[in-house]
């Protein structure tokens, strides 16, 4: 009988790309053979499996171990990974499940241990710490850039496989997207699970099949969000997870108040949509707005601040002395103080089928996955802020032509300077002043844009396969309405700016509202900088607010 071929029989480990998959010195090793215990592994015997819902951190001593997505089915084999390597992903930190399964390929012996025990040995040793996290945090990069993990099964013309797409790109979960319209593989896994194509769309994973899942039964499966029974109050509960709500979250767990942040999509907020963030203290060649999202988020949960996503605040009611957080689906978060940090919506263009093509060719943010959908055609940029100007130096890099149109005739006006010279620097970009968008065209999806001057009224047709919207933001405060004072667009007036016709007594403290005991922080407050470093720097200061408020209550 002839012998079966191992997983991964001829693959090469994967070069060490941008301190992906880094090997180990003995010293290394050693810190981790002392807080775990050496194994011998036989060849075939699998040491996690996409979907566990618990597994420990293995470090390869000798052999190999492939890592293989659909282990029993398609068995892909994404890697190899030998001597001195160690295994795992993002989710090894977040404590969800595995993406893929690990196999050893050539027997020998690992270092395994639980990752309770890794991150107290990571605690104490920084140069592991920062050598693991960022492996991490890389990995989950290649994985989303690759499509590896769960898959998604529908049409890209449902706005239910929108949603989910949606879902799992700002959570920075990797997946295979598989198009109705496109991939024959579609049409054949959906035969196999003997699924209807008006059932999708569906998510396939190890953990099951869902049809058309909720964005919170998605969470589930995935693993997302807190772990254990809610706590029944809190002392400080947090309405959004973009960096102001997230430095709140870091500042409040680590100072010892028992915290709770909500977010109704995912964490990061905005700043997860920046392509690159250049002008964040610290970070002096930019940092990704996805990567700074994953380790804010990553720091929330360690210093023990509880996470909860998909949630999404629609209500308020003061009640036995404490706020309670109304949620869409019906629960409440209980607080005895709230940091609201809801941010802002990016407003739309008004020009004709607008909504129509926000199915197939609008973006309102320029990250890696659409770079990946444009690559190589023709993008226009609207705006002429720092977002619209980050957004087209990325594009600039992909597209075939980058254009940037703004309402008025110069970019110094809204732009900041370092970035009005990358782009006078860059030849792929042609900067339209004067202009705005009167029509879009195309069947199914965005095919050109008109253009108008608006001093001489000169038309120009663009062709234009991705449009790009960065003009202005309006705020997610509708559910507080009625219950703090808020500008005339809807931001949230703080310390100072509220009127003494919105209070009843006490004057409130800086960054608190009319309503003593919520503050608002970042993009929702009224007249806020609309910068990350911002964000976060009034989130830290919030908590420091809050205490007093708690000392006074
Ligand atoms: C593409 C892009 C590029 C940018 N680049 C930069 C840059 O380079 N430098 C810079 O300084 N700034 C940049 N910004 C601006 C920066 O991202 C924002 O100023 C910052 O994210 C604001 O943080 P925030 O926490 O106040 O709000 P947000 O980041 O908007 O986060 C708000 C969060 O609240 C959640 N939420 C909303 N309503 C509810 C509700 N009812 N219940 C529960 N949760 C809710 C949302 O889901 C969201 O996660 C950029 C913005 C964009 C879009």
């Amino acid at each position: 009988m002839a012998a079966v071929e191992p997983l991964g029989a001829g693959v090469a480990e994967p070069e060490d790309r941008g301190g992906a998959f880094p090997r180990l010195t003995d010293a290394q090793r050693a810190k981790l053979r002392a807080a775990g215990r050496v194994r011998e592994v036989v060849a075939g015997e699998t040491l996690f499996r996409e979907g566990d819902p618990d597994y420990d951190f293995f470090c390869v001593e000798s052999g190999f171990v492939a890592i293989v997505q659909g282990y029993g089915q398609e068995n892909q084999v994404i890697a190899v990974h030998g001597p001195g390597r160690f295994l795992g992903e993002l989710n090894l930190l977040t404590g969800a499940p595995p993406l893929l399964t690990a196999v050893v390929r050539d027997a020998g012996s690992v270092i395994q241990l639980p990752v309770a025990k890794l991150t107290e040995l990571v605690s104490r040793h920084e140069d592991l710490s920062n050598l693991i996290l960022r492996a991490l945090l890389a990995r989950r990069a290649i994985l989303i850039e690759r499509g590896a993990g769960i898959r998604l099964v529908g049409s890209r013309f449902s706005r239910d496989a929108q949603r989910l797409r949606e879902f799992l790109r700002r959570n920075r979960m990797p997946y295979q997207w598989l198009d109705l319209e496109e991939d024959e593989e579609a049409e054949q896994m959906l035969a196999t699970l003997a699924i209807a194509a008006d059932e999708t769309p569906v998510v396939v994973a190890a953990g099951g099949v869902l049809r058309n899942p909720t964005n919170a039964e998605l969470a589930a499966l995935l693993g997302l969000g807190a772990r254990g029974a809610p706590p029944t109050l809190c002392d400080l509960v947090i309405v959004g997870g973009g960096p102001a709500g997230l430095a709140a979250a870091v500042y409040g767990a680590s100072e010892g108040l028992d915290t709770q942040l909500i977010d109704k999509l995912a964490f990061g907020g905005q700043a997860s949509t920046s392509a690159r963030i250049e002008n964040y203290l610290g970070f002096p060649t930019g940092i990704s707005g996805s990567e700074l999202a994953e380790r804010a988020t990553f720091q929330a949960r360690r210093f023990g601040a509880r996470l909860v996503v998909p949630a999404q605040a629609s209500g308020l009611a003061y009640r036995d002395g404490h706020f309670a957080i109304e949620l869409a689906d019906g629960q409440a978060v209980n607080g005895r103080t709230v940091i609201v940090a809801t941010g802002a919506l990016y407003r739309k263009l008004d020009v004709p089928g607008f909504e129509r093509f926000e199915m197939g060719g609008i973006y309102y943010a320029a990250t890696q996955a659409e770079g990946m959908v444009c690559a190589g055609d023709p993008v226009v940029v609207v705006g002429g802020g720092n977002s619209a100007g980050q957004a087209a130096m990325f594009l600039s890099q992909r597209a075939s032509q980058t254009r940037l149109v703004i309402r008025g005739d110069d970019l110094a006006k809204s732009m900041s300077r370092y970035l009005i010279n990358e782009i006078e620097a860059q030849p792929r970009i042609e900067v339209l002043t004067n202009t705005e968008i009167v029509e879009l065209d195309g069947e199914d999806s965005l095919q050109a844009v008109t253009v108008a001057n608006t001093r001489s009224g000169e038309r120009r047709e663009l062709d234009c396969k991705a449009l790009f919207v960065f003009i202005g933001a309006a705020p997610h405060t509708d559910w507080l309405r009625g219950h703090v004072a808020m500008d005339e667009h809807g931001f949230l007036l703080t310390g100072r700016d509220v009127t003494a016709e919105s209070l009843s007594g006490e004057r409130p403290l800086f960054l608190e509202t009319s309503q003593l005991g919520i503050f608002a922080v970042g993009d929702v407050h009224s007249g806020s900088v609309k910068r990350v470093a911002s964000a976060v720097g009034e989130g830290s200061m919030a908590v420091q607010l809050v205490h007093q408020r708690l000392a006074a209550l």
